[in-house]
């Protein structure tokens, strides 16, 4: 799925200190392959990639520490502009009742989810009716009856005569009644018809509803993308609410309903039980699609612990192959400040803290790392080589070690000092995954 395309994107990225231009059109191509995949409208990837890739190969990016968490931001981001930027909410009418006009295909959810949205607005005080104006389909009336009933909503039908009277007589009725909300439910069709449209251009007209909300199966990818475009088309529709997305659907009808129409994506709903709706916002959105973690949080803490400034310097000496202890310890300071590792590394798209358990952080080996370095005089930071023993007796003493603890210490620290030869300045993150002494 999109999920892991996108995950296996990053996961290129991961670990390298700097994105070059290359290294953003190879993830880009990666996540072009990846939305297609998702069923994405090919024009709305185009303009994603293409605006992604101009805000990723700018100086920020290239200038950042950490360019992987970078990109990610910026895919989330664009990934939630797309969708519209902020929960879209349903016009209330000033002139009671707000008249909420449900289209949409055969099976789309508008039946179901017209009860899901009169509870949900039951729920906040309003006083809904439902409309039963599906006279196309025999059983549709006692199926609205009986979520409705299930909601505790009133629903008003007059049998199968023409539906265009009875949403007139329903909204007599609610003004009656003291309805402030009136949802609907309207006949749908297989597949997109000129009758239908035809039907519901009528009733638009005759009843000059509030909202026209189409309903949208989420499930069927780019054919609801379709739907959306031909029922904007013909109805110039206010909004879509999106169904099924408690199942295996793709992103890609979410991504590009609201590209392709310009119209907001307002509720989704998630499940056949009638309590299984809820707003859209087009961040959650975003980072379900993207399906990686608490990424966002991660991007945060990175920022504000990190010191750009001494990162580029500690690359300078890498490069140099002049990382010393002194250096090893600023880094360990900058690491613990962005929290614990392994809650970090619990943050990393795609990482399985359970797997790293142990495996790869070890917390108090850190504090004693950092113990063993704080005991040290600066000149011995600089130039580990002045250690004799009686130096190792003296910071062993000092930072409540045993010599055994130095040497070893002073052993990896070499390891990493070849290694660092093989870096050129390019893992600097995986320092941070080095605390383990
Ligand atoms: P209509 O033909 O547009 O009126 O569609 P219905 O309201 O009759 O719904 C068609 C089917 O989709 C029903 O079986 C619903 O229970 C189901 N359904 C509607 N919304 C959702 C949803 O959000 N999730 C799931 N899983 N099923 C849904
Ligand atoms: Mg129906």
């Amino acid at each position: 799925g999109l999920t892991e395309k996108l995950s296996a994107a990053f996961k290129k990225l991961r670990g390298k200190g700097r994105l070059s231009e290359a290294d953003v059109k190879e993830a880009m191509k990666e996540i072009r392959m990846a939305l297609l995949e998702a069923d994405v409208n090919f024009k709305v990837v185009k303009q994603f990639v293409a605006s992604v890739t101009e805000r990723a190969v700018g100086s920020d990016v290239l200038e950042s520490l950490t360019p992987a968490q970078m990109i990610v931001k910026i895919v989330n981001e664009e990934l939630t502009n797309l969708m519209g930027g902020e929960n879209s909410k349903l016009t209330i009418s000033p002139k009671p009742p707000t008249v909420i006009m449900l289209c949409g295909l055969n099976g789309a959810g508008k039946t179901t989810n017209g009860a899901k949205l009169a509870g949900f607005f039951k729920k906040q005080g309003k006083r809904p009716l439902l409309v039963a104006c599906d006279t196309f389909r025999p059983a549709a009336i006692t199926q609205l009856e009986v979520v409705g009933s299930q909601v505790d909503v009133p629903v008003f039908q007059m049998g199968q005569i023409d539906p265009i009277d009875i949403a007139k007589a329903g909204i007599e009725h609610a003004k009656k009644h003291g309805n402030d909300m009136v949802f609907i439910d309207t006949a749908g069709r297989l597949h997109v018809d000129e009758e239908l449209m035809d039907q519901l251009k009528q009733m638009k007209a005759a009843i000059e509803p509030t909202e026209i909300l189409l309903i949208v199966d989420a499930m069927i990818g780019q054919d609801a993308v379709n739907a959306a475009k031909a029922f904007d088309e013909a109805l110039d529709i206010t909004g879509v609410m999106l169904t099924k997305l408690d199942g295996d659907a793709r992103g890609g009808a979410a991504l590009s309903i609201k590209a392709v129409t310009g119209k907001p994506i307002k509720f989704v709903g998630q499940g056949e039980k009638l309590d299984q709706v809820d707003l859209f916002y087009p961040d959650r959105m975003a980072s379900r699609i993207l399906g990686m973690g608490d990424v966002l949080s991660l991007i945060e803490k990175a920022q504000q612990s990190f010191d750009a400034k001494k990162a580029a310097e500690l690359e300078q000496k890498l490069r140099k192959n002049k990382f010393t202890l002194a250096d090893f310890y600023d880094q360990l300071v900058q690491v613990k400040s962005m929290g614990s590792l392994s809650e970090i590394a619990g943050m990393l798209p795609g990482v399985n803290s359970k797997a790293l358990e142990g495996a790869m952080v070890d917390e108090s080996a850190l504090a004693r790392t950092e113990a063993i370095i704080l005991s040290m005089t600066p000149a011995e930071r600089e130039d580990p080589s002045l250690l004799n023993n009686s130096r190792k007796k003296r910071i062993a003493a000092g930072s409540g070690t045993q010599v055994v603890d130095i040497n070893r210490l002073l052993k990896q620290f070499e390891l990493m000092q070849q290694m660092s030869k093989q870096f050129s300045g390019k893992n600097i993150k995986k320092l941070g995954r080095m605390g383990k002494f």
